[in-house]
């Protein structure tokens, strides 16, 4: 097929394309594949083309095309993608990377239905572009309908991912043309078997079918003609791989499937589907319980269309499809249907690139309509904004909270990676394992043969609740004293983190003041239950200090304070806040003396403000001094808080800072007079 009919058919629908730039691309595209071929030996440009060809079927843009073109050279030639934005521009670029990135996705035989679902929600959050996900599916198309060239064991995954990833993600998106098309193709190989028996069936009786359908249309378009009626009547194939899923979910044989045959009718307007459904229940007699009204009450993926089974010609039972032109663009292109058609016919140019966008959209539709598909269901807001994808040393992707580490990470994959724990390799170099993770980090636990059981404080320091509970679970089964030596550590830590104290400066009064809180009868019992995680650290701390001793001497807001209503924002207390603030009295605010002990690498410290920032503390003071070891660094810094719970929440964020070791209070008395040049 050459580019002339690409560009013939694109012009139906883009009569403004920039025919010169697509014939740059191709040039160049055929330039770097220069040489090499096809499994089945013909030059490897035909395949860009041919998937730009079911591109168009899509009405796709003229940069989606031109990216599409191009869509493997920075994978499979020695051409780079600083060399396809140099020549196509940074949107075309951007398109390239974007395809090239899902390589990524990796599907093995062995995997398992939770890894499934991981590596659906992997494709859709790394496709920042609806149109990066479209290329790949033209993509994985024209690849499936050649997989005849390609090694039989080799044959076998890639249709076993086309069923279980790709044509999911076409559902999802609604594109219900590459969704069917690739089911099909996989089912083939997938099914061998039953394909063959099927496929010899359905020919059996298709010069039949055939007959009977061609004369139903001609019997319609002439009474439709009669009544003024303007229609489009197709007769509509029906899926393989659709017949095949009824036949095995209900038991029917092929023969007593009662809508082998399938009539499409698209009309102008809404009220001519319902005359239209009128008159074919008038020429033909429904069957009972086959009338399906999906368009007063569409289907979950916003499928709208009437559905009727009749008793057709020869009593043989076909089925009718009934819709709008508008409801036919969108059941046959989907998400991709606003994506381009819809916006097309108003502002060409202002092709949305956010994923939100078109994801909120899909959201949207499900809202208040329950959902068919589990995977819908899992797939909330928090997937795409929420959401962190890493990888095992094998490939296979993980997802996980925003702010997961390796501790979650290690929890997620077993209990026993989890308890053995020691540090990880994130992407190559070591980490301690309470570093968060991000998206695309190759993760492997480095496991320690003493170690047999987790740490104390990871329960506060983990993002899961499934690793919690397992922390927690793993350490319930410990002895006491291992219970002990943990809350013993554990204690020593937080009396460190938050008052900058040692163990010796707890009185005895202090002790007999925890002890009663908690109704336990001794210390021992204390730092056991300490230990196995029934208290936590914002547990004990204020039962143990006061909130001047823990917070020191408030200093107050006036009215002339640089944000005072972010703090406000932030605070539980607000409307008092408020008050205060309209009667121009202080809002009283902690200034807390911390030292950290962190890396010394680019960006530390701008990480720290962000997170800082993100709960609404202040830093009053900072400075940085050298570490005790070398690329090691001490920051000095003094932060502004209004509560205990601001505190604590300083504490979490200052350490979930990469590079972060370790984070103490500088002692109260040590404040005086040290501080503000
Ligand atoms: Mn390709």
């Amino acid at each position: 097929m050459p580019l002339s009919a690409l560009i013939k058919r694109t012009k139906t629908y883009l009569p403004g394309l920039n025919e010169k730039r697509l014939r740059k691309a191709y040039d160049f595209a055929a330039e770097c594949h220069k040489g090499q071929t096809r499994m089945d030996g013909s030059p490897y440009i035909t395949h860009p083309l041919a998937v730009c060809m079911n591109l168009a079927e899509l009405q796709v843009d003229e940069d989606t095309l031109v990216a599409c073109l191009l869509h493997d050279v920075p994978e499979d030639t020695c051409y780079t993608i600083q060399e396809v934005e140099k020549k196509f521009g940074k949107k075309v670029a951007f398109l390239v990377e974007g395809v090239t990135k899902l390589t990524k996705v990796k599907y093995r035989h062995d995997i398992a239905e939770r890894q499934i679902e991981s590596l659906k929600k992997f494709f859709l959050h790394s496709a920042k572009d609806l149109r990066i996900i479209l290329i790949k599916l033209a993509d994985r198309l024209h690849n499936m309908s050649t997989l005849q060239h390609v090694r039989q064991e080799k044959q076998l995954r890639i249709a076993k991912e086309t069923m279980e990833i790709y044509a999911p993600i076409a559902n999802l998106l609604g594109i219900w043309g590459i969704k069917s098309q690739l089911e099909d193709l996989s089912f083939q190989y997938i099914y061998p078997r039953e394909y063959d028996l099927l496929t010899k069936e359905i020919k059996r009786t298709a010069s039949h079918h055939q007959k009977i359908l061609a004369e139903t249309i001609q019997k319609l378009k002439r009474i439709l003609k009669l009544k003024h009626i303007a229609a489009e009547v197709e007769g509509r194939p029906k899926s393989l791989y659709s017949i095949f899923t009824k036949m095995v979910r209900t038991g029917q044989r092929l023969q007593d499937l009662n809508d082998i045959l399938g009539i499409r009718l698209v009309v102008k307007d809404r009220d001519t589907c319902y005359s239209v459904l009128g008159l074919v229940h008038s020429l033909f007699r429904p069957k009972s319980g086959r009338i399906k009204d999906y368009i007063a009450v569409p289907k979950a993926n916003a499928y709208q269309s009437l559905h009727t089974t009749v008793f057709g010609l020869e009593g043989t039972p076909t089925e009718f499809q009934i819709r709008t032109h508008d409801m036919h663009i969108e059941a046959e292109y989907g998400i991709a249907s606003y994506y381009f058609y819809k916006k097309s016919k108003s502002a060409p140019h202002e092709l949305k690139t956010k994923a939100s966008e078109w994801v909120q959209h899909i959201l949207h539709l499900q809202k208040e309509l329950k959902s068919n598909y589990d995977f819908l269901e899992n797939l909330k807001v928090d997937v795409f904004q929420d959401r962190i994808f890493v990888f095992t040393p094998q490939g296979d992707v993980v997802d996980l909270p925003q702010g997961a580490n390796g501790i979650d990470f290690a929890y997620h994959i077993h209990t026993d990676l989890g308890d053995h724990a020691v540090r990880m390799i994130r992407s190559g170099s070591n980490c301690p394992l309470t570093t968060p993770l991000k998206t695309g980090d190759t993760v492997e636990i480095v496991l320690s043969s003493t170690q047999k059981f987790p740490q104390r404080e990871w329960i506060e320091k983990v993002k899961t609740n499934l690793a919690r509970d397992k922390i927690k679970a793993s350490l319930k089964k410990q002895s006491a004293t291992v219970w002990r030596a943990a809350g013993l550590q554990f204690f020593r830590k937080e009396l460190n983190r938050f008052m900058g104290r040692d163990l010796k400066t707890v009185t005895p009064a202090q002790k007999q003041r925890l002890l009663e809180h908690f109704k336990i009868s001794n210390w021992k019992k204390f730092l056991e239950a300490l230990g196995n995680g029934s208290i936590a650290e914002h547990d004990f701390i204020p039962i143990l200090y006061t909130k001047n001793e823990i917070l020191g001497i408030a200093n107050s807001i006036t009215s002339s304070y640089k944000t005072p209503l972010s703090k406000i924002k932030y605070h539980k207390n607000r409307s008092r806040l408020l008050d205060d603030l309209e009667s121009k009295t202080s809002l009283p605010y902690y200034r807390i003396h911390l030292m950290m002990e962190c890396e010394d690498r680019v960006g530390l410290l701008r990480d720290m403000g962000i997170h800082l920032a993100n709960i609404e503390v202040n830093i009053y003071q900072i400075g940085v001094l050298p570490g005790k070891r070398p690329h090691e660094a001490l920051i000095d810094i003094i932060i502004e808080v209004l509560d205990l719970e601001q505190l604590h929440n300083a504490f979490e964020a200052i350490e979930s800072v990469d590079g972060i070791l370790r984070v103490y209070r500088i002692p109260q008395k040590e404040l005086k007079g040290t501080f503000r040049k």
